[in-house]
């Protein structure tokens, strides 16, 4: 029932109704390790993946699969996976089907944590990561060779805020056989990448999806939309027997079951050896969040336009950084893949360069000064002194950071006291009151 449903309907009802034996409507918290088998053949049946059934937590629980349903019927995916960082989403989902000797192509935009995994951790691994300008979707296709196991963006990267060209990159990807795995951990229910062309979805659920700023997670979305075997030779490990699960062949094995072959590999291989599990109890406060999540997204793309507007007028504030106030080629991208919206974040460069940008943020009242985004409280940090620091100057601008840039994640307190704190915090950093005065 709820695939064709809204996002506002789907958060609330799709994956549970009520719970089986206690009736409760609110889903329940299953805070268990593991579950008691009716009998040998059928314990057999589940290890043998010829029925579906709760084996241990590690690989899933009846509380983080309401979770995952609700994340798949709102991408308009067909399974989920969640696990327990969005870090952990990211290395799955490339590790899902990239080995030793492989490489991927990614965008250079991307989360601090995604750089490093990519460009350090997945190096030792063996792994290479050819990062490419998506300024050109074309750059995509010239990295690409026989050993590339896919394309990795995200839809709305901070500090650049430059939207990703998802179908441009996708349709590249879907000539040449390389699936498109997209980070929509700053974009969910205003882009959906599927409808563009994407393989496969990654979430922080840390950010806007949980919104209360309590927990840490991520989730892997798979789109089905993607034919592995068709592509058999880039994808040995989907299409060759496993090994390590008696010789299945994922394409085949769960063929009856749908077009699940990544996602159920994820799960029942990687999730059981690497062990980044989600917590019931995290997996409970997600679908809090999600629950408001339509709602919420609608008002930080409403707060954040306000102080993308504020900031645009205000004289101690030299450039805005915001989908809003871009041109040409990113301004049409920002229109063709956020719907409702453009995002939370802002970033601007305030007069007055780093010392300006630091006492911006020590005269912040009402922002919280934190490394994070997506929570429903407002949200303040100056890169080039925290997150960026350990970059060198060039290198921080080529990321987009200057050392005037400070980034906003516009949260949902009434718009009159986030201008308020914003007017007074910038007042306070460049003097202004005081000439004023
Ligand atoms: C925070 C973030 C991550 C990493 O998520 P964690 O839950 O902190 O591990 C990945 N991608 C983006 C875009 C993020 O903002």
């Amino acid at each position: 029932m709820t695939k064709s449903k809204h996002p506002e309907t789907i958060v609330l009802h799709a994956g549970h109704r009520k719970d089986a034996t206690t009736n409760a409507v609110a889903v329940p918290i299953y805070q268990t390790t593991s579950y008691q088998f009716d009998s040998t053949e059928h314990a057999a049946n589940l290890f043998g993946l010829k029925a579906f059934g709760n084996i241990y937590t590690r690989i899933m629980n009846p509380t983080t699969d309401v979770l995952e349903q609700r994340l798949a019927a709102i991408e308009g995916g067909v399974a989920a996976l969640a696990v327990s960082s969005g870090q952990a989403a990211s290395a799955l989902a490339v590790q899902n089907i990239a080995r030793t000797g492989d490489n991927i192509v990614s965008s250079t935009d991307l989360y601090g944590g995604t750089w490093n995994l990519f460009a350090n951790t997945f190096k030792d691994m063996g792994i290479e990561v050819r990062f490419v300008d998506p300024k050109d979707p074309e750059a995509f296709a010239k990295a690409t060779d026989a050993k590339t196991r896919a394309y990795y963006a995200e839809t709305l990267p901070n500090p650049k805020l430059r939207v990703f060209p998802i179908k441009e990159v996708a349709d590249i990807g879907r000539k040449l056989g390389v699936p498109l795995i997209m980070d929509n951990t700053a974009a969910p229910i205003l882009c959906k990448p599927f409808e563009h062309g994407a393989a496969i979805i990654v979430y922080s659920t840390t950010k806007y999806i949980g919104g209360h700023g309590t927990s840490i997670g991520g989730a892997i979305v798979d789109g089905g939309n993607f034919d592995w075997e068709k592509h058999a030779e880039r994808f040995p490990g989907l299409n060759q027997p496993d090994p390590s699960y008696h010789g299945a062949v994922w394409t085949q094995a769960v063929k009856p079951l749908g077009p699940i072959a990544y996602i159920i590999k994820a799960r029942v291989t990687l999730l059981r050896d690497l062990g980044a599990a989600m917590s019931p109890f995290n997996a409970f406060q997600f679908i809090q969040g999600l629950e408001t999540l339509p709602l919420r997204m609608r008002e930080h793309c409403r707060n954040a336009q306000a102080v993308a507007e504020f900031l645009n007028g205000h004289p101690s504030v030299t450039k805005v950084i915001h989908p809003g106030f871009m041109e040409g080629e990113e301004k049409r991208r920002a229109q063709a893949y956020l719907k409702g919206g453009l995002g939370g974040l802002v970033g601007f460069e305030i007069k007055g360069g780093a010392a300006a940008g630091r006492k911006f943020i020590d005269a912040l009242e009402l922002f919280y000064h934190v490394a994070n985004i997506g929570d429903a409280r407002s949200l303040a940090i100056h890169p080039a002194s925290t997150t960026h620091s350990q970059l060198s100057p060039e290198e921080q601008l080529k990321t987009g950071v200057s050392d005037s840039y400070v980034r906003l994640s516009v949260g949902l307190e009434h718009i009159d006291d986030i201008l308020g704190d914003l007017r007074q915090a910038l007042d306070q950093a460049t003097g202004a009151k005081k000439a004023a005065e």
